[in-house]
């Protein structure tokens, strides 16, 4: 199918961005098109307007500071899963941009799309949760900034509003003894995942688990921070019996649907495998 009619803006600047979004009511922001574009051609959403933030300049960076990544909402799939600074300071980004779609989707999808998209099996969500990142917004009166564990509300759903730009994700950079990994069972190449597991573990001095963090993909519907999982881990000298103990409240704190890519309980099981494997990938990079 071909996408019903639409007027295409090609705004210069964030605020002529902003103020088309406010003068043309129904409206979509376009960035890479991966999620959007297949969407209109199925005519699940039929904007009138799609608001093109591809020539707006400084939305595509990565940098360093204060102890952050920051990342400008245009950043491609394939920037963040490539750069030596993500992967040097933050190994679970660039792991889980690095296991989004195919080359294709990778090169034209955003991270901020992705987030702003908030399909609960996206890959990125998960990550986001999982590394305390926050988003920074532009707005008609004010820029805001959103914590990702608040953003995301429901099946393709955030807190959002309709005229807000997301133009940077911040995440923390992680900290000394760290190690994290995203693990992600898909159905083959280029697709959502059926289980995705974004991890962080920071050892102390005495080898005993300081802070774990751990966000789940496609069980829910938002991405979920497993935090009774990482109550277990916290301030213990990490085990097999507590790994796997980790897994089961993972497993218990998803809320997986049957569907195409399996049943429920089947991906509860998953996510216990997952949560393990990913715990001990990112204990063996510290
Ligand atoms: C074949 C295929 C395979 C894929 N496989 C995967 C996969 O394995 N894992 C995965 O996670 N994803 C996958 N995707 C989706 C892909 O990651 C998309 O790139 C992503 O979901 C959307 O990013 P985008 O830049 O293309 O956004 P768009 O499609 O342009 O926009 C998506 C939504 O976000 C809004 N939006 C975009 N940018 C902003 C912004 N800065 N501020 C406010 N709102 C904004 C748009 O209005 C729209 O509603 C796949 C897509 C395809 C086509």
């Amino acid at each position: 199918m071909i996408p019903r009619p639409f007027e295409l803006h090609s705004p210069d600047t964030i605020s002529e961005a902003i103020s088309l979004l406010k003068s043309k009511k129904d409206s979509k922001i376009l960035a890479g098109g991966q999620s959007l574009v297949p969407l209109m051609k199925l005519r699940l959403v039929s904007p009138a307007n799609l608001v093109d933030l591809r020539r707006i300049p400084g939305l595509s960076y990565i940098k360093e500071a204060k102890g952050h990544l920051l990342i400008g909402s245009m950043t491609t799939h394939n920037e963040v899963a490539t750069s030596s600074l993500v992967n040097k300071k933050c190994m679970t980004l660039s792991e889980t941009a690095s296991q989004i779609g195919d080359q294709q989707v990778r090169n034209r999808g955003t991270i901020g799309g992705t987030i702003c998209h908030a399909d609960p099996a996206g890959d990125i969500p998960a990550a986001a949760v999982a590394l305390d990142a926050e988003l920074k917004v532009a707005g008609p009166r004010r820029r805001r900034v959103i914590k990702a564990k608040d953003f995301f509300e429901d099946i393709l759903t955030t807190s959002l509003r309709r005229e807000e730009i997301l133009t940077e994700v911040k995440v923390p950079v992680l900290p000394p003894k760290s190690g994290g990994a995203y693990l992600k069972l898909g159905r083959g190449a280029s697709d959502l995942a059926t289980v995705g597991v974004a991890a962080v573990i920071t050892l102390d001095k005495a080898g005993a688990c300081k802070d774990a963090r751990l966000g789940l993909a496609g069980v829910g519907s938002t991405p979920i921070r497993a935090t009774r999982a990482e109550d277990v881990l916290k301030g213990q000298k990490l085990s097999d019996g507590l790994v796997a103990e980790a897994g089961e409240k993972a497993s218990e704190m998803s809320n997986p649907s049957s569907d195409i890519r399996g049943s429920a309980e089947y991906k509860r099981e998953m996510v216990k495998v997952y949560v393990r494997r990913a715990i001990g990938q990112s204990l063996r990079r510290i």
